[in-house]
């Protein structure tokens, strides 16, 4: 579990003065498309760990302290979970509480107020967390839940807003930190950034799918989606249909060198933007201009000058380099 800044990010040293005049903090990121060059035209790639560690830097950086004023509720649906938190659903909606912990592993995400009070939230496909000014003609459509904020320090109130048009993201309530982490977050693998060499090397070694639908397994290694998928296994030279278990342990500890590295890259470039990720300036990710494969299908590889392919796998576009990924 990643939370407090525990990965430092150059590039995210945000103002919190520009960002509520600005409108907007843009958290989030919704149907990138720039697939025209891909097999599978309709395929919406999904916010993965870079992208949702930038909304949590985001939040924290600019929301800690804040208050909750108010909850406005547009579309209860949007909760998956039941009512965990005695005091009501405003309540249970972190009302009354003040911003104190912003916690994320693998892609969720989490918000705690000082009183234990947690919500967790998924993304999906096109959720966002927009953090606007007062300003009514800044509330964007789609809000399904609003969120009243003010600074304590300057009485400067503004929105959190959950925006899914979608709607395959979604929120939970949860009494605290502890009863979150041991039946949801500890379920699932763990974070793609905290795995260490052996953990990884076991998991992979205990699959017998391909490497790349291995890797997209949340339940085995928590964060990692088909952009950081290709371009991990494009760096460490592995073709995305060779068996996982039979890797060889060079191969595996390329592999997971090529994650960590690659992750960490995305981060500090604010992660990856093909339409709408924004930071609180209204500037975008910038690491898909460093894609080496990924949305690449048909262009020349950087490494090697050999034309790059792509293929459905599992349903899901994949794109390596022939010559460079053995
Ligand atoms: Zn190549």
């Amino acid at each position: 579990m990643i939370a407090d800044g525990s990965i430092s990010s150059r590039c995210i040293s945000r103002s919190p003065s520009s960002l509520i005049e600005t409108l907007t903090i843009l958290l989030g990121i919704s149907c990138f498309h720039a697939l025209s060059n891909q097999l599978i035209l309709n395929e919406f790639p999904m916010p993965e760990l870079p992208e949702v560690e930038n909304v949590r830097l985001l939040l924290q950086e600019n929301l800690r302290g804040h208050v909750v004023r108010n909850v406005q509720i547009n579309r209860a649906d949007v909760i998956r979970s039941r009512w965990t938190t005695s005091g009501g659903r405003h309540r249970s909606l972190l009302a009354g509480g003040s911003l104190h912990g912003f916690h994320r592993h693998g892609k969720r995400l989490a918000l705690e107020v000082e009183d234990g009070r947690v919500l967790e939230f998924s993304l999906g496909m096109s959720g966002q967390l927009l953090v606007v000014s007062m300003n009514p003609d800044h509330v964007p459509d789609h809000a399904h839940l609003i969120w009243t904020l003010e600074n304590p320090s300057t009485g400067q109130g503004s929105r959190l807003i959950w925006r899914d048009p979608r709607r395959f993201g979604g929120l939970w309530v949860w009494s605290g930190m502890k009863v979150m982490v041991e039946r949801k977050w500890q379920v699932i693998g763990t974070d793609a950034l905290e795995m260490e060499y052996e953990s990884f090397r076991e998991r992979i070694g205990n699959t017998r799918r391909s490497i790349k639908t291995a890797l997209l397994d949340q339940n085995l290694i928590a964060g990692i989606g088909n952009i950081y998928a290709d371009e991990a296994l494009h760096r460490a030279g592995i073709r995305p249909r060779r068996m996982a278990r039979r890797l060889k342990r060079q191969e595996t500890e390329k592999l997971h060198h090529a994650l960590g590295v690659i992750l960490r890259e995305a981060i500090e470039a604010g992660g990856s933007t093909i339409q709408s990720f924004k930071d609180p300036r209204g500037g975008e990710g910038g690491y898909q201009s460093a894609h080496a494969v990924y949305g690449r299908s048909g262009e020349r590889c950087e490494g090697c000058g050999s034309t790059i392919r792509s293929m459905a796998l599992n349903g899901r576009t994949t794109s390596w380099c022939p010559v460079c990924q053995k």
